[in-house]
């Protein structure tokens, strides 16, 4: 038998639980398919947020995931010189923090299978319908079929859903960061109160990381553009300079876990909805657990609203599209911009950049929206050190 739903969420991930919420509370009928046996197992390496980025989504942080708070990050060039932007944020516990906002999406009446698997998407003429299988079935058990007027397709950095669906979700799929985290156990390792990111050559195209988790444990990660899935030639050298810079011998380092995956974080979303269908979080080029949440807020309500009126038309799932670009369009370019730039800059040139923001307090000088900030940005390069403007001509090198 054909089961039918009006909206059909694939992947119970942070942008997925979001956009099932807000579409159940704005009255449609919601069902997510989620792969994992049991939400927020295994555990995404994803480890950290900030508040900012949180309340911007109207959601409260609550104590049950958060391991370890943090006054803010660190931001350090390649000969040393720091940037400390004062940001209150959280060392998470992923599996807790999947688990609370799964709880918050059925409290509010969406309907949780985990262990279903969509192998496939059909969408023709404007009819879903899903191919979903029990990822315990024999491989020749037919697959149970979903019809549903709308799908909200938030099943990752890998989606094949949205492949099978005809869309090209990422104008930039070149530019996947593939990422490594460690979580490390040494004396008092975890507890400073900054995260610290680390940018130049030895992690090209994005940054090395250290995120206390409190007491003996913290987090150490490398992420690297275009240079292949296997960055484990980047890694091994910085927990090396991690131990030197916190004093720790390594053979007493313990190595608790290590998780991998590709971070989309500037490949800017392209094709994101079509008539019955959109895209949000990571299959979408949404790249960070706060910009994921709002994108699956933001096509929750769209979907609430399609059904009341009846309307799964991609004219009316587009308002979808232009709510996120109003809310974050410019973020993602000015993001894409700066990354590129500093992906294309030697170390001697990023330590000068840094030179301009180093000592200053970034947090109070830098402020109002991306525009706003990218101005106050230009301000202090042009009151301290012009010359670092140039800089970013490194944009228009051919590397
Ligand atoms: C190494 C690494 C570290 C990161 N650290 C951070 C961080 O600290 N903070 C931060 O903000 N961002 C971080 N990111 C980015 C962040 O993880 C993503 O932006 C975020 O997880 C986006 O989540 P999502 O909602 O798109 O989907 P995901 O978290 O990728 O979840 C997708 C879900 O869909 C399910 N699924 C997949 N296929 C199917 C299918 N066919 N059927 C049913 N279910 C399916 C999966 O099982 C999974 O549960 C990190 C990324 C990486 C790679």
């Amino acid at each position: 038998m054909t089961e039918k739903t009006d909206v059909a969420v694939i992947g119970a991930s942070p942008a997925g639980l979001m956009a099932a919420r807000y579409a159940v509370l704005g009255g449609a009928d919601v069902v997510i398919y989620e792969k994992k046996e049991e939400i927020g197992v295994p555990c995404h390496p994803a480890n950290s947020v900030y508040r900012g980025m949180m309340s911007a989504n109207g959601e409260k942080i609550d104590r049950s995931y958060v391991r370890h708070c943090i006054d803010g990050m660190k931001l350090v060039s390649p000969a040393g010189r720091t940037i400390t932007v004062e940001t209150p944020g959280y060392a998470l516990d992923k599996e807790k923090f999947d688990k609370f906002y799964a709880e918050k999406a059925e409290k509010a009446g969406v309907r949780i299978e985990c262990g279903y698997d969509v192998c496939n998407l059909s969408s023709y003429f404007g009819e879903n319908v899903l191919n979903v299988k029990k990822t315990t079935a024999a491989p020749d058990e037919a697959p149970q079929k979903v019809k549903a007027d709308i799908v909200i397709i938030a099943d990752g950095i890998f989606s094949q859903t949205a492949v099978s669906a005809g869309l090209r979700t990422m104008k930039h799929p070149e530019d996947v960061a593939w990422g490594t985290e460690l979580e490390i156990e040494a004396p008092g390792i975890g507890e400073e109160k900054f995260a610290e990111y680390y940018v130049g050559s030895h992690a090209p195209g994005w940054k090395s990381t250290y995120l206390p988790m409190g007491k003996d444990r913290a987090a150490v990660g490398v992420y690297v553009r275009r240079h292949g899935k296997d960055i484990s030639g980047f890694l091994d050298p910085w927990v090396d300079r991690i131990c030197e810079m916190k004093d720790i011998d390594r053979s007493e380092m313990k190595i608790v876990s290590a998780k991998s995956g590709g971070d989309p974080i500037i490949t800017i979303p392209d094709q994101i909805c079509k008539s019955g269908i959109m895209v949000v979080g990571g299959a979408a080029g949404q790249s960070g657990i706060g910009y994921a949440m709002q994108a699956g807020k933001i096509a929750g309500e769209t979907a609430a609203q399609a059904v009341s009126k009846g309307d799964f038309s991609k004219r009316m799932l587009s308002q979808y599209v232009y709510k996120w670009k109003d809310a974050l369009w410019t973020e993602h370019i000015f993001g894409r911009i700066g990354l590129e730039a500093l992906r294309k800059m030697d170390d001697e040139e990023i330590d000068e950049l840094f030179e301009v923001f180093e000592d200053e307090d970034v947090s109070s000088k830098i402020h109002g929206n991306t525009f706003g900030q990218g101005l106050s940005v230009m301000a202090l390069m042009m009151k301290k050190k012009p010359s670092a403007i140039l800089k970013a001509g490194a944009l228009f090198r051919n590397r």
